[in-house]
């Protein structure tokens, strides 16, 4: 019997660090939630009333660890979106929200940079959001911090400053859907795996990025993120 074998190389696994260790998040999908805290539903033109979630994704690869931001040469208009990040470190399908945390592994600081004005084109189009949201380094991300060494944060400020002023504030006590219902509101869609990584959406004072920019973003508890923005 033979071995099938590959015709050529897998192409690198994507990997988050682990804050103050040497072992690695071996990373499987990027799930990101849309309009989760009132005050960004609001200055996007939507209802802040609580509506159903709803999901889109980013590529594992275009994760972007310890670099700069690379300025996405297809957009004029590129937007920084703070977010908490809920890292999966055991599956399942159908995980209720009493279970949900036993799922969580840690949590991280990521931004959901996104192309706001292909995103906006793509909406005026009935069109699938991929290009303003995933490409390539569209979710520069912290290292994680374990859930054994921080618990499960449900507040504490969540904020990001460009150039020494902040633009990003909030608190994580506004998320609309807490973390344990969009793990298993997530799970009743997909079948979620280790290493599956979630955006938990952002707070209000999304704006632009320019070459040259410094952002800082930070969570209480979770840890802080700093990258320049630079040419392509
Ligand atoms: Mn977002």
């Amino acid at each position: 019997m033979t071995t099938a074998s590959y015709l050529f190389p897998p192409s690198p696994l994507a990997t988050l660090p682990i804050a103050g260790g040497s072992q690695l998040i071996p990373v499987h999908r990027i799930y990101c939630i849309g309009r989760n805290y009132e005050a960004h539903a609001v200055e996007m033109g939507h209802d802040p009333n609580k509506e159903p979630p709803f999901f889109f994704q980013k590529n594992a690869d275009s994760l972007l660890v310890n670099a700069d931001f690379p300025f996405p040469k297809q957009s004029q208009d590129v937007h920084h979106e703070v977010e908490m990040v809920v890292v999966i470190g055991k599956g399942g399908e159908s995980i209720s929200v009493e279970n949900a945390l036993d799922h969580v592994i840690g949590y991280a600081v990521g931004l959901d940079m996104t192309c706001r004005d292909l995103q906006a084109e793509a909406k005026k189009l009935g069109r699938p959001w991929e290009p303003g949201k995933s490409f390539e380094n569209a979710a520069p991300c912290s290292a994680v911090v374990l859930a054994s060494d921080i618990g499960h944060p449900s507040q504490g400020e969540i904020n990001l400053s460009i150039n020494g002023e902040v633009r990003q504030k909030g608190d994580l006590n506004q998320l609309i859907w807490k973390v344990p219902e969009l793990v298993s509101v997530l799970s009743n869609f997909y079948r979620l795996l280790p290493g599956d990584l979630i955006f938990s959406g952002t707070p209000s004072g999304v704006g632009p990025v320019r070459v040259g920019d410094r952002l800082e973003a930070r969570i209480a508890s979770v840890g802080s993120l700093s990258l320049a923005v630079v040419a392509p």
